[in-house]
């Protein structure tokens, strides 16, 4: 194992922060963790994370710091006051977010303090891939900055699937739109299915005639197996979670003065099936109010299911 000489501090050891702290570790990057949670930094710990109580103390001890939090407002709290980050990094230090986020509150952290590096830098993959050190991570913020860190963003990602989208702000919004997209496409796939069953037509011969189609998507022809083979509605990314990268990305569009009808839409039906499913539902769930409606499942018949996929 190569021996690192950047120690890296991480704030938030949750379902993605665990799997990431892990392969940081497995690289050779020292590392400074906390959590509100003592018991999820744990593991890291027993594999030689040094454990320490603030944010200030991560940003005094490491050479950069990576969040991994919930939401905007977790991320703020974690900058703010006088165990926060902003105050305690050094002069010219370093800040990551990886958090799926907006781009105020790093906007306003970099505003109070102009001479720290600050990249946006949000994942998709789910927990699995943190795990498996195979995450696909889109940055925002300074090349140089980019390049400096690409070991550090390696050891937690698939090397290219790390894209450098832009400048500050860029990497959250192309996150938020990956997901706001395949929220969309989730409903859409949702009512198509269940209206044409409903209609008579067999569920597989129409997903088939639609993968053959010009209106085929990733979501028709793989996604949606989850939930038509297994009833798996993918309870390792929850509902509470989805809904909240629906509200950024609402937020996001009408921050830069851009109409949001679908997306407005698909976000009252995914806080539709929170309601009814509740938070912990996973994020498919939304497909489960066609399928009351329906009042059967969509489930392919288990003959058919090998020969289509
Ligand atoms: P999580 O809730 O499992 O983990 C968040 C961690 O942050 C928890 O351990 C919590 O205790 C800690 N935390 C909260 N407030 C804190 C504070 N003030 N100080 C220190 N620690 C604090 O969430 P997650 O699933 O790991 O998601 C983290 C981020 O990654 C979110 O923005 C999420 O949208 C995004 N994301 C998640 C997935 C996924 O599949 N879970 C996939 C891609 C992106």
């Amino acid at each position: 194992m190569t021996k690192r000489t950047l120690t890296v501090g991480f704030i938030g050891l949750g379902s993605m922060g665990s799997g990431m702290t892990r392969n940081l570790q497995a690289s050779g990057f020292p590392l400074v963790v906390t959590d509100v949670r003592p018991e999820a930094a744990a593991d890291a710990v027993s594999r030689g994370a040094v454990w320490v109580d603030t944010a200030a103390e991560v940003a005094s001890r490491s050479d950069l710091v990576i969040t991994m939090l919930p939401t905007p407002r977790h991320v703020d709290q974690v900058l703010r006051g006088p165990d926060g980050l902003l105050d305690a990094l050094p002069q010219g230090g370093t800040w990551v977010d990886m958090s799926t986020s907006v781009p105020e509150v790093a906007e306003r952290a970099r505003a109070d303090r102009p001479d720290l590096r600050v990249l946006d830098a949000p994942v998709s993959g789910m927990s699995v891939g943190a795990a498996n050190g195979t995450l696909q991570i889109f940055i925002g913020g300074d090349a140089d900055d980019v390049e400096r860190l690409r070991e550090v963003f390696e050891a937690m990602g698939e090397p290219e699937r790390i894209l450098h989208v832009g400048g500050h702000g860029a990497g959250y919004a192309v996150k938020l739109m990956i997901n706001q997209l395949w929220f969309s496409h989730l409903i859409a796939t949702a009512e198509v299915l269940s209206v044409g069953v409903k209609a008579g037509v067999d569920l597989e011969v129409l997903r088939r005639a639609l993968v053959a189609s010009p209106a085929n998507s990733n979501f028709v022809e793989h996604d949606v197996l989850s939930i038509l083979d297994h009833g798996d509605y993918d309870e390792g990314f929850a509902l509470a979670l989805a809904c909240k990268d629906l509200g950024l990305s609402s937020d996001l569009a009408r921050s830069v003065g851009m109409p949001y009808e679908l997306s407005g839409l698909v976000d009252q039906q995914f806080r539709r099936a929170k309601a009814m499913y509740g938070e912990r539902a996973g994020e498919m769930a939304p497909f489960r109010l066609y399928e009351d409606l329906l009042g059967e499942p969509l489930r392919r018949a288990q003959a058919t299911a090998g020969v289509a996929r």
